[in-house]
Order: C-alpha cells, then sequence, then structure tokens
C-alpha cells in the first residue's frame, strides 16, 4: 500500500509518499520563509502563486525520490484545511488530476489530525484514546483523541497561536528569520536570562484550557519599544553587545512565560483527559513549535510527572510537511473513507469542496456528559 501526501495549507509546498507499515519513502518541502523574510509577511495571493509555481516539481520529485510511478499508488490524499483556500485549492487540484488520470481513490485530510496522526506513525504503540496538544503558526489546540476523526477539544486559543507570538517576537527583535522566527528566537534564548523581564503569565484567573499569546504578543513589542533598542530596525547582527544582550533577556524571558502557559494549561487538561478517559497513556506534542527544545523538554516534564509518556515527533515531521498527510491518507484509507476516483469527464477548473475553517472536534466544557 503507497500513498501521495500533498499539503498546501499554508506557506509550504509539500509531498510525500509513504507506505502502509509507516515507511517513509520520500519526503520533500518547498518553503516560501524566503518570501516571508523579505515581503515581512506573505499575503494569500503569493502564497497561492508560490505553491502553483512549486507543486508540479515537488510532487514529481516525491514520486522520483521514492522510486515509484503514479500507478503504484493506493491513493492520493490532500489537505482539504483547515487553511487558505487559494492555497488549499493548488493542492487539491494537483491531487484530483493524478486521481483522475490514474483512476486512484482521494482522501480528504484535516491538517490537524494530520499533525496529531504522524505521531502514531513515530511511535507504533500509540493506541486511542491519547491526549494532543497541537502549537503551530495559525492553532493552539488541546485535543482528546478517540479514534481516526473522533475528537474531542478541550482547549484552544481564544486570540493568537504560539507560533504568532514567536513569529511576531522574532520579526521585532530584528532576528534573521529566513529560517524561520521560532528557530531563530529559540537559538537567541540560549545566551539570555529568562528571568531578566517579567512578563505576565496570561489567563491565570481562567480555569480553563483555553489559551492567549495576544497579550504576551504585546508584552514583548512594549518591551523592545521601552528600551529603546529600535530592534526590527536594526539587525541582530549589527547590533551591540549590551544590545544583543538585551534581545536575547527578552527572547529567554518571552519563552520561558509562552512554555509556562502552555505547561499550566497541559496540566489542567492532563486531569480532565484522565478523567474523561482514565486509560490515557499518551501526551503527543505536534505541530512546528514543537520543534523547540524548551517546550519538548519542559512538556516531558508534564507528562512524567502524571505517569504519561511523551511522544514528540522529530523537527521535520513537527512542522508542515507531507508525509503526515501521507500517513493520515493511510489511516482513513485502511478505515474504508475516502472518495472514489474523479469522473473521467470532470472538468479541470471544477469547483471542490474545500474546508478553510474545520473544527476538529467538538467543544468540550468540563461537567458536560462528551457524546462519542
Ligand atoms: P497551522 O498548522 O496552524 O496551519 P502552519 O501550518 O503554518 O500553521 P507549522 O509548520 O505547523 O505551521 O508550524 C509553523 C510554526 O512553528 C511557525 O510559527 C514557526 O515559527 C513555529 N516553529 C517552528 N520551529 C520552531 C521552534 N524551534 N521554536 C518555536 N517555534 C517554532
Ligand atoms: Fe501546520
Amino acid at each position: 500500500l503507497l500513498m501521495l501526501g500533498i499539503e498546501t495549507s499554508c506557506d509550504d509546498t509539500a509531498a510525500a509518499v509513504v507506505r502502509g507499515d509507516g515507511q517513509i519513502l520520500s519526503q520533500v518541502v518547498s518553503s516560501q520563509e524566503d518570501l516571508l523574510a523579505r515581503y515581512g509577511g506573505v499575503s494569500p495571493k503569493m502564497a497561492e502563486e508560490a505553491h502553483a509555481l512549486a507543486i508540479d516539481q515537488v510532487v514529481q520529485k516525491a514520486l522520483d525520490d521514492a522510486n515509484v510511478s503514479e500507478s503504484d499508488l493506493c491513493a492520493v490524499a490532500v489537505t482539504v484545511g483547515p487553511g487558505l483556500s487559494l492555497c488549499l485549492r493548488v493542492g487539491v487540484h494537483k491531487a484530483r488530476k493524478i486521481a483522475k488520470a490514474f483512476r486512484l481513490p482521494i482522501v480528504g485530510v484535516h491538517h490537524m489530525e494530520a499533525h496529531a496522526l504522524v505521531s502514531r506513525l513515530v511511535n507504533k504503540d500509540l493506541d486511542f484514546p491519547f491526549l494532543a496538544l497541537l502549537i503551530s503558526g495559525g492553532h493552539n489546540l488541546l485535543v482528546l483523541a478517540h479514534g481516526l476523526g473522533q475528537y474531542v477539544q478541550l482547549g484552544t486559543t481564544i486570540d493568537d497561536a504560539i507560533g504568532e507570538a514567536y513569529d511576531k517576537s522574532a520579526r521585532w527583535l530584528g532576528l534573521d528569520i529566513r529560517k524561520g522566527g521560532g528557530p531563530a528566537l529559540e537559538e537567541l534564548a540560549l545566551e539570555g536570562d529568562p528571568n531578566a523581564i517579567k512578563f505576565r503569565v496570561p489567563m491565570r484567573q481562567h480555569k480553563d484550557c483555553n489559551f492567549s499569546y495576544a497579550g504576551l504578543k504585546t508584552q514583548v513589542r512594549l518591551a523592545i519599544e521601552s528600551r529603546n533598542i529600535c530592534a526590527s530596525d536594526i539587525p541582530i547582527s549589527s547590533a551591540t553587545e549590551e544590545d544583543r544582550q538585551l534581545r536575547a533577556d527578552i527572547a529567554a524571558s518571552f519563552q520561558r512565560v509562552a512554555v509556562l502557559h502552555l505547561e499550566e494549561r497541559c496540566q489542567r487538561a492532563v486531569e480532565w483527559a484522565l478523567k474523561i478517559e482514565p486509560a490515557i497513556k499518551y501526551f503527543v506534542v505536534s505541530g512546528g513549535v514543537a520543534s523547540n527544545q524548551c517546550v519538548r523538554t519542559h512538556l516531558n516534564h508534564i507528562a512524567e510527572k502524571n505517569g504519561l509518556q511523551l511522544v514528540c515527533p522529530p523537527p521535520s515531521l513537527c512542522t508542515d510537511n507531507g508525509v503526515m498527510i501521507a500517513w493520515t491518507g493511510i489511516e482513513h484509507f485502511i478505515a474504508g473513507r475516502f472518495d472514489d476516483p474523479p469522473a473521467a469527464d470532470e472538468p479541470d477548473d471544477m469547483q471542490y469542496e474545500l474546508r478553510p475553517r474545520w473544527p476538529l472536534g467538538e467543544e468540550y466544557s468540563e461537567g458536560r456528559s462528551v457524546a462519542r
């Protein structure tokens, strides 16, 4: 069983071929970080164009690297949401074109489910139910995974996701963000004192599992402005030693509080989750921000304290990738959940169903019974 996975929901064009037993045969990612760094953000239209330019090559390379052709595939898996419609459409269009030409079924994949399920490729013992924290540029989710396609959302962000706070802070600190704001800030934080600046920990008065990162982001901006370091105008490479230390202190202090906020909400989520499903053994942490070492260390501590095993995929499977889409496609395909191949006369410009806003399961509020 061979699955091609295609991912274009955000700013990476990715494809991969994965075998039914979880063997990764190829993994190709073409990133738009360069565009992001150059233009200070990417518009949906620019992202769409970048995907459209990259998609054919990325998919072809994934097939070539795996040494397979389209006719060897059992199906094509593609992200259909959540994400930017313009971007999703590029991937879905490509998937349908291949599926039509080679009479292959299609599996429409939920991007955040894929972030969660790739942990089952990494750890074959990981069975449902499990608790998952999914942290990325656009999402901050705590979910209880009961089974394939069956999730209960214990918490989400009420404003920004943690990755957005990392990205903006890195930009304001004048870091070189060509390889991403998160990794750049993590690196600088190593040089700083995490207790130098007392940022407030968000939402302590709310006894739930939701997150908020907009306030912390603003605190970082104010800390930079009040210290007059003009960081976004002067790149860190040209900063004086004293200025660099100050920026490192801000980065380290931000990271300490950003991660502490995760820890506090995850501790509560573990308690909620064990009440609903006492059989839980695993705590999955995935999504781009899960590649952060400080995040991994602290959440491992939460897992151990509660007798759970942490499963955190390697960084290349935490940030957006085609493997997680192919793997989620395999899981659904085996469960019989897929669409028939497109009709031979399907027009190329057909409007497909995309799901730009697609919640991952229903919301849970404490005390309310949970429908499965
Ligand atoms: P979403 O999954 O919500 O649609 P996305 O697909 O853009 O968002 P991912 O690739 O899953 O995001 O994650 C990207 C985010 O992860 C970015 O915000 C990036 O800064 C962050 N990130 C990546 N590596 C690190 C790191 N080492 N430390 C902190 N943040 C990181
Ligand atoms: Fe993602």
